[in-house]
């Protein structure tokens, strides 16, 4: 079968996909498409949702507590998680790849003032985040 090894049966002919989070009927054919599109996203740099919140909650749990930041380098990791994170989303939806560049100076810039508790940097960062918004991020 394939997929053997990384599908989970659910009952009712119902499989879910450890690797992209999909549940889906394998006997249906756009089930099957659909599918496919998933890999394909994952492939090109997206993450599966449940994966890129898991990000997120890490990152933002060790951005917000100071008590959790070990090293400067772990607070840098942690910044890094959240960006990759958000990175995957916008990648999900089609985001050009010389957008890379741009969109993760402005995402550190924006996470760097959020850890410094700068209001006014936020503001000005969150601002410039905005033209990405398109693309969910
Ligand atoms: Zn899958």
């Amino acid at each position: 079968m394939k997929g053997a090894g990384t599908l989970i049966r659910k009952g009712t002919g119902i499989v879910e996909c450890r690797i992209c989070g999909l549940n889906f009927l394998p006997e249906l054919k756009e089930d099957q498409e659909r599918h496919e599109q998933e890999h394909l996203k994952i492939l090109a740099g997206a993450l599966p949702y449940e994966i890129r919140e898991f990000l997120k909650k890490v990152g933002w749990e060790i951005l917000k507590n100071e008590d959790l930041q070990e090293t400067p380098a772990h607070l840098e990791t942690a910044k890094r998680a959240i960006a990759f994170a958000y990175w995957a989303r916008v990648i999900s939806n089609s985001i050009p790849e010389n957008e890379l560049q741009p969109y993760m100076a402005a995402t550190f810039a924006w996470l760097d003032a959020i850890a410094a508790r700068d209001q006014a940097e936020i503001d000005r960062t969150s601002e410039a985040m905005k033209r990405w918004n398109k693309y969910g991020g």
